[in-house]
């Protein structure tokens, strides 16, 4: 009997935001997504993830699956060394190298460890070292991946997301694994296409469904139905990164070089052309202020975001800026706190009357007053996901109090930082976004699939914290600030 092919699945998945002081260690990941061995398979399955997506067609093959582990954290600082090289342990520690006919794996593309250079690249180094045959190599990665031409160059293909919000895991999980397969079959491998543009683009400009990027991936779309070209990838990049690989990726394959290196060159063009759209637009908080002292004439639900504390960019969501305005123009509404002193502390009552905000950070010690009834009390609270993001991922919020103001403002206090990726996470706590005049959400972009179809009014606010709108508040110190757009203007 033939014996049938066997892949070898893991992955790694941390988008770091270098201007944190929060590190990140091995707890951060288990807390997230830690699946071992078995366990990978089975909270994968079914579900709109690249591994999901891996698992539907190396089943439908008939392939044998060696699953290793899928490691997550939600964004934060620079990951340790030690926490990085036990994940690429156990990831190894899995590996049977005598049986194995290919490599998927599901990486973010903008991970940063300390004391080791480009990780994703030493990660997939390692395997290499360890196989015994030249066998082929694909991995996915996200929208926001800062990807490295040393990481291009050690993989057969990489496959990144065509959608932000995103909502397109599975369906590229799937494309990764079919490439595979492909590779496999016919012992060929594509020709190749790589280049960075010097432009940086905040995460609010990146959406797939509006202006430029819609265009720019329309573009990408139909070049992809071309003759001879396989798959075309535009990673935006993740800003909030003091690295070398920062800037607009376009990686490409097929079996041309001559068109693909045509098409992947218009695309550039039509980047470049479009640059000074990737502006983004915002208020000060000043401005708010003054927009809110109308609040009866906006039309509702208003959505107020709030980028520069985005939980998905790496910020802690925690930031009481726009907080403190809706409390002192006592307006009713819903935002979420993060407050890791639910960890500890445990609430008995039905009031609340005490401090949010976090002190976690010296020079963030700023703390506001909150007073309401304790309408929702729950330790290791969680939910899964029914929207379109990650829909089907289990969401552990930790211990939740939800306070009920006086003049109706929800505040969600979770002991876990949490990403609006749906409506759920308000909607578990009897909190219906439709009937609700404001909600606070932090975050770049991610909340449009949330909350996107039934906002009336959407105020993009900067407020003072490290996923700010305006990069020239940060120090690059890794790149040349007068080569890169917006810094050079
Ligand atoms: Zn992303």
């Amino acid at each position: 009997m033939i014996k049938s092919k066997s892949i070898f699945i893991g992955g790694i998945w941390h988008e770091t935001n270098t201007f944190s002081t929060k590190k990140t260690y091995i707890k951060d990941f288990k807390s997230y997504q830690w699946h071992e061995g078995q366990n990978m398979i089975k909270k994968n399955l079914k579900t709109n993830t690249e591994i999901g997506g891996f698992l539907d067609i190396f089943n439908q093959k008939g392939f044998r699956i060696q699953p290793s582990l899928f490691a997550a954290a939600v964004p934060s600082g620079i990951v340790t060394k030690k926490t990085f090289l036990k994940i690429v342990q156990i990831i190894l520690s899995n590996l049977d190298k005598d049986d194995i006919d290919g490599v998927a794996l599901a990486l973010h593309g903008a991970l940063v460890v300390e004391g080791i250079d480009l990780p994703e690249h030493f990660l997939i180094k390692t395997i290499k070292n360890k196989l015994k045959k030249n066998i082929p190599i694909v991995a996915t990665f996200d929208l926001h991946a800062n990807l490295s031409l040393e990481l291009f160059e050690i993989c057969d293909m990489l496959i990144g997301y065509d959608t932000f919000p995103h909502i397109d895991m599975g369906e590229r999980g799937k494309e990764a694994a079919m490439f595979l397969c492909k590779m496999i079959e016919t012992e060929k491998k594509p020709k190749k296409y790589f280049k960075k543009i010097p432009i940086i683009t905040v995460p609010q400009m990146q959406s797939t469904n509006e202006f430029p990027m819609k265009e720019i991936m329309e573009t990408v779309f139909n070049s992809e139905q071309k003759k001879d070209i396989e798959l075309i990838s535009i990673s935006p990049g993740f800003p909030y990164s003091d690295i070398k690989d920062l800037g607009i990726t376009i990686t490409g394959y097929g079996l041309n070089s001559k068109t693909l290196n045509q098409e992947c060159d218009n695309l550039i063009d039509q980047i470049y052309k479009n640059k000074n759209n990737f502006s983004p637009q915002f208020l000060t908080i000043n401005e708010l202020d003054k927009k809110l002292s109308n609040f009866k004439k906006i039309k509702k639900p208003i959505v107020i975001a709030d980028p520069s504390d985005n939980v998905g960019g790496g910020a802690l969501g925690n930031n009481i800026e726009i907080l403190e305005i809706l409390i002192k123009k006592k307006l009713p509404g819903t935002i979420v706190i993060w407050s890791p002193f639910l960890k500890e502390k445990k609430y008995k009552d039905k009031y609340f009357n005490g401090y949010v905000g976090s002190n976690l950070i010296k020079d963030n010690n700023k703390l506001i007053k909150i007073k309401g009834d304790i309408i929702f009390n729950k330790s290791n609270f969680s939910y899964f996901r029914d929207g379109l993001y990650m829909t089907g991922q289990q969401v552990k919020m930790g211990n939740v109090l939800v306070v009920k103001t006086k003049f109706n403002l929800k505040i969600i206090l979770t002991e876990n930082r949490v990403m609006p990726f749906d409506d759920k996470h308000i909607k578990v706590f009897g909190i219906n976004p439709k009937k609700e005049d404001l909600i606070v959400t932090k975050s770049g972009s991610a909340w449009k699939i949330a909350f996107g179809k039934i906002a009336k009014t959407i105020f993009n606010v900067d407020t003072d914290d490290i996923c700010s709108s305006n990069l020239k508040r940060f120090n690059f110190t890794k790149i040349d600030n007068k080569r890169y757009w917006p810094l050079n203007e």
